[in-house]
């Protein structure tokens, strides 16, 4: 992203023939949010005069103290690409304030913020590099979207078996434009899944990147007649989506994971976050993994952890060392699914991590056999924990875990009983299994 002063955005509106301006936010619940202004209100944007009505916004404030503030961040100001580019369309990612001029603390970005305000105080700048997955599939005579695809690539594949290559294209480079940097992008394992991964940034940063990478998905996808789809795991016999999360702490620009003399050529300081992360997973689960659907990608067979455990290269931990060291050292957590809130997810991961580094925690010995495949007594005996089985288990065992619930501030009870609520709905619902199950059966 740039690096806009209020004078540069005042000008770009004017040079590039803006007409709109949406003022981005993102709900508690992960939901992108947006209102639009025309460029003759620019300048009252910026001064954070536009408001909304915050009763209306999932896990939001009542509606007898509804008004609230959005004040964009002038670093965020882009062009999206996707629009028309005559009478253009630029956005801000606004931070949503209260009347009495305090941060709301329902704001995910100011959760976030507020997370690494506490890192900085410790010395410490948190990266987050995230790989992300998703399906391209068809959709019907209706435009509703299908689980239906009819590519047939595989992992790494290329055109003509990878029919969704033109999509990937345009979404790396409309982002490209837009300031997003991407590493790298190719086919997924299942057909018709892909993967595109970001370039490591500053949390807040790749946070805001993800936010934007899925509109671009989804608007793109559908420009080509296709349907994106972050949904954790579409079809019961293909791989799921995945988010997996690279992380690392930095100070004046060196990776504090890196140590030349250390185990693994790993410091102290990065056994003590992947112990913290470790400590921590099952009760972050309902963040990093915040949908029914979630639950049902953490199984066994296709690359995504069910154990709390940590490896040098293993694809079935929950934490793996990818290879490269030095600046690029850093611990890879493959728990995440795309249907995150990523303000939420990086705020819990990293207050996880620096509770290890601050209660000194040793991880247990990195395993290197196949998880998948261990029995579950020899998972006992190693003291191998599961992750939560079910969005209900995981938000119960949010509940209880001090550190999470702090890190989320005084909107987390919000966060857990709109998660349970989501969980009752589908608790009580009577599925096509069950019928086929019981029905004849009982
Ligand atoms: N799709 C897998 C998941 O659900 C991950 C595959 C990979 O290793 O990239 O996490
Ligand atoms: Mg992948």
């Amino acid at each position: 992203m740039g690096t806009y002063s209020k004078e540069d955005i005042l000008r770009l509106v004017e040079e590039e023939d803006i007409q709109f301006i949406r003022m981005q936010f993102t709900d508690l619940f992960g939901q992108l949010k947006n209102v639009a202004v025309t460029a003759s209100q620019i300048g009252r944007a910026l001064d954070g005069e536009i408001m909304l009505d915050g009763s209306s916004i999932q896990g939001s404030v009542r509606v007898e103290e509804s008004d609230q503030y959005l004040r964009p961040d002038p670093a965020t100001f882009a062009i999206l690409t996707w629009r028309p580019q005559y009478g253009k369309v630029a956005r801000l990612i606004c931070d949503i304030y209260n009347p009495d001029g305090t941060p709301f603390d329902g704001d995910p970005r100011n959760i976030l913020k507020r997370a690494l305000r506490q890192a900085k105080s410790m010395g410490y700048d948190f990266h987050v590099g995230p790989e992300l997955e998703f399906f391209l599939f068809q959709t019907d005579e209706e435009g509703r979207p299908t689980v239906k695809t009819s590519d047939k690539a595989g992992y790494f594949d290329l055109g003509p078996l990878d029919l969704g290559e033109g999509t990937r294209r345009e979404v790396v480079l409309a982002l490209e434009k837009m300031g997003v940097e991407i590493e790298a992008s190719h086919h997924e394992t299942a057909a018709g899944q892909h993967e595109i991964d970001l370039k490591y940034a500053d949390a807040l940063t790749a946070a805001d990147n993800i936010m934007t990478f899925k509109l671009a998905v989804k608007t793109l996808a559908q420009k080509n007649g296709l349907y994106a789809t972050f949904m954790p795991k579409p079809l019961r016999d293909a791989a799921g989506n995945g988010m997996h999360v690279n992380m690392s702490l930095f100070q004046d620009g060196r990776n504090l994971f890196y140590d030349e003399s250390g185990e693994r050529k790993l410091s102290l300081l990065a056994r003590q976050f992947i112990a913290g992360l470790l400590e921590h997973a099952g009760s972050f689960c309902a963040l990093t993994n915040p949908v029914v659907n979630s639950y049902k990608r953490l199984i066994p067979g296709y690359e995504a952890p069910c154990c709390l455990a940590w490896s040098e290269s293993n694809r079935s931990a929950l934490i793996r060392i990818p290879d490269p060291r030095g600046q690029g050292t850093r611990a890879e957590l493959r728990s995440p699914d795309t249907a995150c809130n990523p303000y939420l997810a990086f705020a819990a991961c990293l207050a996880a991590g620096l509770d290890g580094v601050t209660r000194g925690l040793t991880p247990p010995p990195a395993v290197a056999g196949n998880l998948y495949a261990m029995p579950p007594e020899e998972l006992a005996a190693r003291g191998i924990r599961s992750l939560p089985v079910s969005l209900d288990a995981a938000v119960c065992a949010m509940e209880t875990d001090k550190v999470i619930m702090e890190a989320l501030g005084p909107y987390a009870a919000r966060y857990a009983a709109g998660k349970r609520q989501e969980w009752e709905e589908y608790r009580t619902q009577v599925s096509q299994w069950e019928l086929h199950r019981y029905l004849a059966n009982c």
